[in-house]
């Protein structure tokens, strides 16, 4: 058995005309996760041949809007392409009751102009949002949903998930630093996919605004050392800051392999990435 991970939208709060917003789309047996939800997710969706009604839950890391920028487009297209409407499940930190109610406040006219236009749809979309906290575990089918504490302060709370299916572990980290929460998250898993930056370039861009951002992600390097703690056998980098050319990325990959002896994932937008139990 295999859990199927499609990096939906690789690139960052820069818009880059070939790489959408942050998100994961996880697949286990019948159940699909889309781990945040960044601009232009739908249109990645789609050309990963899923529609919003298919999605099990929607697992948001951080608040941090690069990550969630499209959340209210997958409530919405949600809502009116499922017969029946059915709940959108939303698993993220504290925090996010409050984002939601006031997206959904943003969609009330649009809201309203659809349920007066359209006889069959008499009601607003339901978004059924459960803040997380380290250690809480959810059921989806046969796969379990667990929830971890990254670091990625000052941007507080921030967590991660790890996905197990069939004796198969993956962990999406989101945006963090190396630490003890991750670390634990990660034990005996079989795969981590990480958001990293290039730190060694970032460092020379005189800029502040870009300075700032070493202080809160792991580097390239760092990721793959939490993926070589952890003993993982893959590691699938996302999130490139600064982005690579398409198709390129060798010189990530070289870095993360100086740092971790297992298999290096990274790409374009809609890479896939097929992970099996190592214990197998
Ligand atoms: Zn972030
Ligand atoms: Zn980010």
């Amino acid at each position: 058995m295999a859990i199927e991970i499609t990096l939906l939208g690789t690139g960052s709060p820069l818009p880059d005309p070939l790489r959408a917003g942050p998100s994961t789309l996880v697949q286990a047996g019948q159940v699909n996760l889309l781990v945040d939800a960044g601009r232009g997710v739908l249109m990645r969706l789609a050309a990963a041949g899923l529609g919003p009604s298919e999605i099990t839950a929607v697992l948001l890391t951080h608040l941090h809007s690069d990550h969630l920028t499209d959340l209210n487009d997958v409530i919405t297209t949600r809502w009116i392409t499922s017969f029946p409407a059915t709940p959108l499940i939303v698993l993220g930190p504290p925090g996010t009751a409050n984002v939601v109610d006031h997206l959904m406040s943003m969609l009330r006219a649009d809201i309203s102009y659809r349920i007066h236009h359209h006889d069959d749809l008499t009601d607003p979309p339901v978004v059924h949002v459960t803040e997380c906290v380290a250690g809480m575990t959810f059921e989806f089918e046969d796969v379990t949903v667990t929830v971890g504490e990254t670091d990625h302060k000052p941007v507080e709370p921030s967590i991660g998930f790890r996905v197990d299916y069939e004796g198969v572990g993956v962990v999406l980290a989101g945006d963090t630093v190396p630490c003890e929460g991750l670390d634990n998250l990660c034990a005996g898993a079989d795969a981590l996919v990480h958001t990293a930056i290039r730190s060694d370039i970032v460092a020379m861009i005189p800029l502040q605004r870009m300075q700032d951002i070493l202080d809160y992600h792991s580097s390239v390097e760092q990721a793959a050392q939490t993926a070589q703690r952890a003993g993982v056998g893959t590691l699938v980098l996302t999130h490139y800051v600064p982005a690579f050319a398409a198709g390129e990325g060798q010189d990530w990959r070289d870095l993360a392999a100086t740092e971790f002896g297992g298999r290096i994932e990274l790409g374009d937008d809609l890479h896939r990435v097929s992970v099996t139990s190592a214990a197998v």
